[in-house]
């Protein structure tokens, strides 16, 4: 599969570290720089902002797909090549993940980790098998990839679920991964152990 369009869960939160924010910015330009098309949630606030404003400020492509509700929360960049608004949260996710070829995961709060959940438990019962990346920059998802190895002993989860998806450090190594991404149906024939 050819990797036209990316979607970035991240933090609408302007409150993140520079070092996040700068971050996201490259992010967007690396999506230009490779000529792909950044979906994302629409907003001009927190690491929205700036992963929008730097693919589209490198010549990017971006498509932002809000809703009325969130206008005046995460407000909208109109400053990108299309906006949408959707009729509410739901569709404005299934949007989303209908348009994206592959994910990427920035920090974020509660927001991106509904986002996340919801695209890996969708690839977990073989709904699609589109790539998922993690950015874990500086360890910021650490805890979650530490409560997942918790959810594996337990036998809450398949010893696979790592299969599930990718981590990298920096936004210059998602090409790599993206390239290596195993686009076969998640084995869900492993279960949980004994
Ligand atoms: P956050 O990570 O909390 O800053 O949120 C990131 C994005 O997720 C924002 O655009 C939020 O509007 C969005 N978001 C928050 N809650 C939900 C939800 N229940 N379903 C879909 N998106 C959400």
């Amino acid at each position: 599969m050819t990797i036209k369009s990316i979607a970035v869960y991240c933090a609408a939160s302007a409150s993140l570290d520079e070092k996040y924010k700068l971050l996201a910015q490259e992010m967007g330009q690396e999506i230009a720089k490779h000529k792909k098309r950044l979906v994302y949630g629409g907003g001009n606030t927190g690491l929205m902002k700036e992963v929008s404003h730097g693919c589209h400020d490198a010549g990017g492509h971006v498509l932002g797909i809000s809703t009325e509700h969130l206008k005046d929360l995460e407000l909208i960049n109109h400053d990108v090549t299309e906006v949408r608004i959707a009729e509410g949260m739901q569709p404005r996710k299934m949007q989303m993940f209908l348009e994206a070829d592959a994910f990427i995961i920035l920090p974020g709060g509660l927001g991106t980790l509904e986002e996340l959940f919801e695209v890996l438990t969708w690839k977990q019962i073989g709904l699609h098998t589109k790539p998922i990346v993690f950015i874990n920059f500086h360890g910021f998802w650490d805890p979650i990839f530490k409560l997942i190895e918790h959810l594996v002993a337990e036998r809450a989860t398949p010893h696979n679920t790592k299969d599930l998806y990718q981590v990298v450090s920096t936004p210059d190594a998602v090409w790599d991964a993206l390239e290596k991404a195993d686009l076969s149906p998640f084995d869900s024939s492993q279960k949980w152990g004994k």
